[in-house]
């Protein structure tokens, strides 16, 4: 679905919410403000209807998020001073942040792909139109032949990420490793799902520390005792795959019993979920175990993310949630799809965003842990499609001890 690269440039869709016609010269007139030049509608009344959803547009250009283009159009109204050295700056000075990781701006240029990518629908819009249209009731089986193609992508999305991952050290940018991700995309003819992705501005999510997820790669420096979660989704073939791990920055993180209790208890609770897929198990199943072994080592789950269908399809239904009193339906059929990608953390399981509204963090600022795997159902269990390979970046180590001789 969706090969909008093989309509050529000249014949722009309509940005109309739920329209499939071709856009007239209509242009949204704060879209021009903005410098925006994507912002063509069929019709003045097909405007006014998408009026309520297409201005979310204009506050993400306003955002700061977007590329230096618009940045100089629309200056941010409270910039701190850049570094007269390095040019750096926080973009958001007077935000009450509540751990210690910093946006460290400006952020690089969006990246680029060759034309003879396939794309998904939002690559130019920046709204996955298609998706908002699906049947949340609907879960799609996959025949043999697009299960075929869900091992293929899913094979290359563990190659890109353990490339990415080869690449985590103290004292490299989030910034670089996006870059890593990005050509290792394109080198397999892949689109790097989460780019322009309801406008998110690069090709994967890096989320370090506090933050719990939708962490947007910057120029911020990965120090010695980090904790940071790769999440890497491609498009390829027609298929999407998604799958995160949460990686080790140094051996101070190994040696801190906080931070490897909270990411080998959720890398566990991932396996522990994984193991009960087959024919018959119940979607809501997967929460109960997740949550009792994080609660058994004193951490606890976030339930405003949950994992998710994918196919053709980013984000299709069922919605899979990771805590235990869930009443969502569903039941696991052979030729279903879909992630299971527990976050947990060492204090309270809420969440705030920060002014860029991707950057999702914990509000106490405590560390949280992510994993995920994309899987399909088989007659008899699962196939883990993005299983790591034996050599992998990361992977388990034992949880150190703490002073007094007790596991932390
Ligand atoms: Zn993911
Ligand atoms: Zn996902």
């Amino acid at each position: 679905m969706g090969d909008i690269a093989s309509e050529g440039p000249s014949k722009k869709k309509c940005l109309g919410v739920d329209c499939d016609n071709d856009a007239e010269a209509l242009q949204c007139p704060t879209c021009l403000k903005l410098g925006m030049k994507d912002g063509f509608f069929c019709s003045q009344d097909c405007f006014k209807k998408s009026w309520t959803e297409h201005k979310t547009v204009h506050k993400t250009a306003q955002g700061k998020t977007q590329d230096g283009i618009l940045r100089k159009i629309i200056p941010p109204k409270v910039v701190s001073e850049p570094d007269p050295v390095t040019g750096l700056y926080n973009p958001f000075p007077t935000y009450s942040f509540t751990g210690s990781v910093r946006p460290v701006y400006p952020l690089s240029p969006m990246r680029t792909l060759p034309k003879s990518i396939r794309r998904p629908d939002w690559s130019e819009t920046g709204i996955p139109k298609a998706e908002r249209r699906l049947n949340r009731m609907k879960i799609d089986i996959l025949d043999a032949e697009g299960q075929e193609a869900m091992r293929k992508v899913c094979r290359l999305a563990r190659e890109v990420l353990d490339i990415t991952a080869a690449e985590v050290r103290p004292g490299i940018t989030t910034d670089h490793l996006d870059e890593v991700c990005h050509k290792a995309c394109v080198e397999r003819d892949a689109y790097p799902s989460p780019l322009n992705y309801n406008h998110f501005p690069k090709s994967l999510c890096t989320s370090p520390n506090e933050v719990v997820c939708h962490g947007i790669p910057d120029q911020r420096i990965l120090l010695d005792g980090d904790i940071v979660n790769l999440d890497i989704s491609i498009y390829h073939g027609g298929y999407h795959a998604d799958l995160n791990e949460t990686y080790y920055v140094g051996d101070r993180a190994r040696a801190d019993p906080d931070s490897v209790r909270v990411v080998e208890t959720t890398r566990e609770c991932l396996d522990m979920a994984i193991e009960l897929v087959k024919p018959g198990t119940l979607l809501r199943d997967f929460g109960k175990v997740i949550e009792k072994h994080a609660n058994s080592r004193n951490c606890a789950v976030h339930t405003t993310w949950g994992g998710h269908g994918i196919n053709t399809e980013f984000h299709p239904p069922p919605w899979i949630p990771h805590y235990g009193k869930s009443k969502v339906p569903g039941v696991c059929k052979p030729g279903m799809t879909f992630t299971i990608e527990p976050i947990l953390t060492l204090g309270k399981p809420r969440e705030v965003y920060w002014p860029d509204e991707w950057t999702n963090v914990t509000v106490d600022g405590k560390r949280t842990a992510q994993f995920e795997h994309t899987l399909l159902v088989t007659e008899t269990g699962v196939e883990v499609l993005t299983a790591r390979l034996d050599n992998s970046p990361g992977g388990p180590i034992p949880i150190p001890t703490t002073d007094n001789g007790n596991s932390a």
